[in-house]
């Protein structure tokens, strides 16, 4: 097993990580820019290098620092957390490159999943269900023609797109050209590459997303799905696992797609197969997220794995000792993301406890909240044995909650959770922008 890790992200996740290396018995190395200095996971890490001012384009994506700070401590893997350079394939094949490891898939394997256009091409090879569309779009084509053959409304996606960047929306044919000019620019500027697609817009729909979690040795396990359908500006805000409509016979079908998938990627450790799933029980693949995602503990909750601790023996080549038949789903497990509204310093924290309830996060008293990073602050997340009691739990756990200093989005979170339709399971992904918030 690694001897030490380091841990290029900050916040919630980077403490995550750090605890489950304690856990492990494994030393862990912190990065941090300037103003991040007096922060969680900068105090519980062993070892802690500053790697740059608060831009993160110069700290927490600053490639060279981050190996640098590894060489330098000696850590022989870095974790990478979500968000910043985990989905970066040139950034693990350069710790590849430095006799680092990075924690997660092959380069290669981020390199042609990351590319959502890339994904789609081989989906179609395999037979799993794309959402109808185009490929990458090239100067001088018809673009009216071909999203008229598409129909509308339509989405024009960015190939290299994430955290709900680089996608707009287009209801009539008069918004095409700006539309695509506005993804375009978006995702050159986030993510330096401007190849947009387009993709026929379905409604009524939830996002339904299998995990897997695959070794080096071939054996692929599916963890069970979530439900992110609840999000705003196409950003989850609050998952659950099971979903409230999935039956079992559709969900082996989407957990055999979800291996088949990582199968003919060559995929190993963690990872999440993103599908639509329509009210007929269509599904349809939209991306393949190739890192531990935001909402994992929630698949944590209910079958007992953990998910992180995997990424890291996995990385180590530790063979995967369980099958998929060892693999028992049981309860219900929400998590609800909690965003700040305003910047501030948190005079004032007091977090709800009980079993089976946890807030991961990277507060204490007194943390500043700078403007910089994700405006996520936390994640409430809870378990109990039907999906009721979790709703109960959750709203309980919400109202507990006191974060002193800075606005956050608590009682929109308390309000979906007394929201009948909610309490039925009866959601789409429009669902949140339609309530009254
Ligand atoms: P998840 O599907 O895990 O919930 P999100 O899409 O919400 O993931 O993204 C998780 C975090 O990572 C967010 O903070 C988001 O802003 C960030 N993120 C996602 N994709 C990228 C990317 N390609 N580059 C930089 N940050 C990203
Ligand atoms: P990102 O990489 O930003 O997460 P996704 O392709 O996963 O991008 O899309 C983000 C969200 O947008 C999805 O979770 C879903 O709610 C919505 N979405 C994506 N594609 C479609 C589509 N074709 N029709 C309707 N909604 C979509
Ligand atoms: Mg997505």
């Amino acid at each position: 097993m690694f001897s030490k890790i380091l841990i290029a992200n900050r916040g919630e996740v980077a403490v995550r990580i750090i605890r489950a290396c304690k856990e492990m018995g494994i030393q862990t190395v912190a990065v941090y820019s300037e103003p991040d200095a007096n922060t969680l996971h900068v105090a519980l890490a062993d070892e802690r290098v500053c790697i740059g001012p608060a831009a993160a384009t110069e700290s927490y994506l600053n490639q060279q620092n981050i190996i640098s700070a590894a060489l330098a401590t000696g850590a022989q893997a870095i974790h990478p957390g979500y968000g910043f350079l985990s989905e970066n394939a040139g950034f693990a094949a350069r710790c590849q490159r430095h006799g680092i490891v990075f924690i997660g898939p092959d380069s290669a394997v981020m390199d042609k999943m990351g590319d959502k256009n890339n994904a789609r091409l081989l989906m179609k090879q395999i037979g799993v269900p794309t959402v109808p569309g185009s490929e990458v779009l090239q100067p001088g084509q018809d673009v009216a023609a071909l999203a008229a053959e598409i129909g509308y409304p339509l989405l024009v996606k960015a190939s290299a797109g994430g955290g709900g960047k680089g996608i707009r929306l287009v209801e009539t044919p008069d918004q095409l050209e700006k539309s695509i000019r506005a993804a375009s620019e978006e995702a050159k500027k986030a993510f330096d590459n401007g190849d947009v697609f387009l993709e026929k817009y379905l409604t009524g729909v939830r996002h339904v997303e299998m995990q897997v979690l695959a070794d080096n040795s071939g054996r692929i396990l599916c963890l069970g799905e979530r439900d992110c359908s609840l999000q705003l500006n196409k950003q989850k805000a609050i998952e659950e696992t099971p979903c409230p409509v999935i039956t079992d016979t559709l969900r082996r079908q989407m957990e055999q797609a979800a291996v088949k998938v990582a199968q003919a990627a060559g995929y190993t450790s963690a990872g999440t197969v993103e599908f639509l799933l329509d009210r007929d029980g269509h599904f349809y693949f939209i991306e393949m997220n190739t890192r531990l995602q935001v909402e994992h503990p929630i698949t944590e909750e209910i079958s007992g794995v953990d998910i992180v601790k995997w990424q890291i023996r996995i990385a180590c080549g530790v063979p995967l000792p369980f099958d998929q038949q060892d693999i028992h789903l049981t309860g219900h497990s929400i998590e609800c993301r909690i965003c700040a509204k305003s910047r501030g310093t948190v005079d004032f924290l007091h977090v709800p406890g009980g079993s089976r309830v946890h807030f991961d996060t990277a507060l204490v008293q007194d943390s500043e909240i700078l403007p910089y990073y994700d405006a996520m602050i936390g994640k409430l997340i809870v378990y109990a044995p039907t999906r009721e009691d979790a709703i109960r739990k959750m709203e309980a756990a919400l109202c507990e909650l006191v974060i002193h200093g800075v606005q956050t989005n608590i009682e929109e979170q308390i309000a979906v959770m007394r929201d009948r339709r909610f309490q039925q399971g009866d959601y789409d992904t429009c669902f949140l922008q339609t309530l009254n918030r």
